[in-house]
């Protein structure tokens, strides 16, 4: 029997947390705020989300914001916005710069206790040693040394203090490289967006994590898989110093084919100008996934259906659209678009006057209410479903019944120009064979279509594969289309089906102009 074990809603897997008591866990989601969220950190999010309230605890967001080179306001508050939008949003938010000052004197204890010392090897060589289990010839440096060095030079960022950094002094031949004597400070003289020019030194992560776990009452740091190697690193800088023990649990990270999940990456397709912005729908931003039509419901079932296992896969994307396809398929209202630079006019003899009728906004939920569509004698059919026509067969028009097609004018190159039809309301639409949308010619709205690829040609990039020869030369995929008049009544955000063409986000709606993003529904298919 597990201790602690629970089961979480909607996941299929428990989560058995070791040492966890109800009401008394405290889990982390730590952030750098040096990109936006994308959809591996989105995985950290909701586990941590999730399992604080399983065990009615306690989230803390933390903005891990060690590295002044690389962070910035705008990222933290973009951070927020998108954990909003997840539907997380903590008990704290947190800084691992408001506890410069307790570890500045951590690391001072540990010099004391010489468990630490300065190093001014240089990078190359300092890189060669760790992996060769070599001894650097600093190791040996007095406290008293030390602790003016680091005080002193490295604090006051001084040429002597840039030429070195501080080493936590564990064991230098150690299988583990990660206990090969880690840096835990090192100089940056770059002013820090919280903490101004107070600082010429900042903690290293290996250093920081640790000791703001501890001082923040962080029971349970979830990790991914790849940190394994340092958990036992982890222990020992809260052991060396010591501080309350905090567990560790590992869990699995995710990675997407022909996807980068690297925030360094996406920010050079930003700066070359490759998107937009990071709310680009090729993006794996949180952002981009839902403005490509990603639902928060979708992506939480599928990252809490993920399972158990602690494998490090390169998952399709159409596995996490399938899951959102869940979502939207019994709620998107079902509405009509035709290929605009396709069409085919038919006419209908003996057919109705222009005029609207309620139809369901889905056949299968007609709790979504109803819309009106527009019925006439003129209607428009895509070439597509045309052509394949043939005189004296029976048909159903979608929503409304069947016709018995007469007369169908081609030109030379076998395109269709006209055709004529009756209407034959009292045919049987359970036989025939072609159910197709339509459109009434006199009332339709200019739509443009969006589709997307993804942004690299590679399923994996593998070490040493340099991304930027692996880019997508055509990304963005355009269509003209002229769609139903309900379109006029939707918001920007609205996912809808286009039958026969598939889900669709309105994306904007500006100047008289209606763009959807074509919604990925998991079957790997093109829809304008
Ligand atoms: P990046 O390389 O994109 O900057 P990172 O891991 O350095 O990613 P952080 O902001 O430090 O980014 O990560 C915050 C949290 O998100 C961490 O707990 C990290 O383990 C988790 N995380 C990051 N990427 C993934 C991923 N692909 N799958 C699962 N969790 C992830
Ligand atoms: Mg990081
Ligand atoms: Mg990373």
């Amino acid at each position: 029997q597990k201790q602690g074990g629970k089961k979480i809603h909607k996941a299929n897997f428990d989560i058995d947390l070791p040492g966890a008591k109800d009401g008394e866990v405290v889990t982390r989601f730590p952030p750098e705020p040096s990109g936006y969220l994308h959809i591996g950190h989105a995985k950290a999010a909701i586990l941590n989300d999730t399992i604080a309230k399983a065990y009615h605890g306690k989230l803390i967001i933390r903005f891990d914001d060690t590295n002044p080179s690389k962070e910035s306001q705008e990222f933290e508050d973009a951070i927020l916005d998108d954990c909003k939008t997840l539907g997380i949003v903590g008990d704290r938010i947190t800084h691992s710069s408001d506890y410069f000052d307790e570890m500045y004197n951590y690391a001072i204890t540990m010099i004391k206790e010489g468990k630490a010392y300065c190093d001014d090897t240089p990078l190359e060589k300092m890189r060669a040693e760790r992996m060769d289990g070599l001894k650097s010839a600093r190791r040996d440096r007095s406290v008293e040394d030390n602790l003016h060095i680091f005080t002193e030079e490295m604090k006051n960022g001084t040429e002597e203090g840039l030429k070195n950094c501080l080493r936590a002094k564990i064991d230098y031949t150690n299988k583990n490289k990660a206990l090969r004597d880690p840096t835990i400070y090192r100089c940056n003289l770059k002013p820090h967006q919280r903490t101004g020019d107070k600082w010429k030194i900042y903690p290293i992560y290996d250093f920081c994590v640790p000791i703001v776990d501890s001082l923040e009452g962080v029971t349970h740091a979830l990790r991914t898989i790849e940190y394994s190697d340092r958990n036992s690193q982890y222990e020992w800088m809260l052991e060396a110093l010591h501080l309350r023990k905090v567990y560790v649990w590992d869990f699995a990270r995710v990675n997407f084919v022909r996807t980068l999940l690297s925030k360094r990456k996406l920010q050079w397709f930003v700066d070359k100008k490759l998107v937009p912005g990071w709310d680009d729908p090729r993006f794996p931003t949180v952002r981009g996934i839902m403005r490509r039509g990603m639902t928060v419901e979708g992506l939480r079932n599928f990252i809490l259906g993920q399972g158990p296992s602690r494998n490090i896969i390169n998952l399709d994307w159409n596995i996490i659209w399938a899951a959102n396809r869940k979502v939207i398929d019994p709620i998107a209202t079902r509405l009509i678009a035709l290929d605009s630079e396709n069409i085919v006019p038919v006419t209908l003899k003996d057919g109705p006057e222009l005029h609207t009728e309620q139809k369901p906004k889905h056949k299968k939920n007609p709790k979504l209410g109803s819309k009106d569509i527009y019925f006439s004698s003129n209607l428009l059919l895509e070439q597509e479903d045309a052509v394949a026509l043939k005189e004296g067969e029976e048909i159903t028009f979608m929503d409304w019944g069947d016709c018995i097609i007469e007369k169908i004018d081609k030109d030379d190159k076998g395109v269709v120009k006209a055709i004529s039809a009756q209407l034959f309301l009292n045919g049987d639409y359970k036989k025939t064979e072609k159910k197709l949308t339509w459109l009434a010619a006199e009332k339709t709205v200019p739509v443009v279509l969006k589709d997307f690829d993804h942004l690299i040609t590679k399923d994996k990039l593998e070490e040493g594969d340099n991304f930027e020869d692996f880019l997508t030369p055509q990304t963005e995929f355009t269509a003209k289309a002229i769609a139903d008049t309900n379109v006029e009544n939707l918001k920007v955000g609205d996912i809808i089906q286009f039958e026969r063409k598939g889900f669709f986000r309105l994306d904007s709606d500006k100047d008289g102009q209606k763009i959807f993003f074509s919604v990925p529904d998991g079957r790997n298919k093109s829809r304008i």
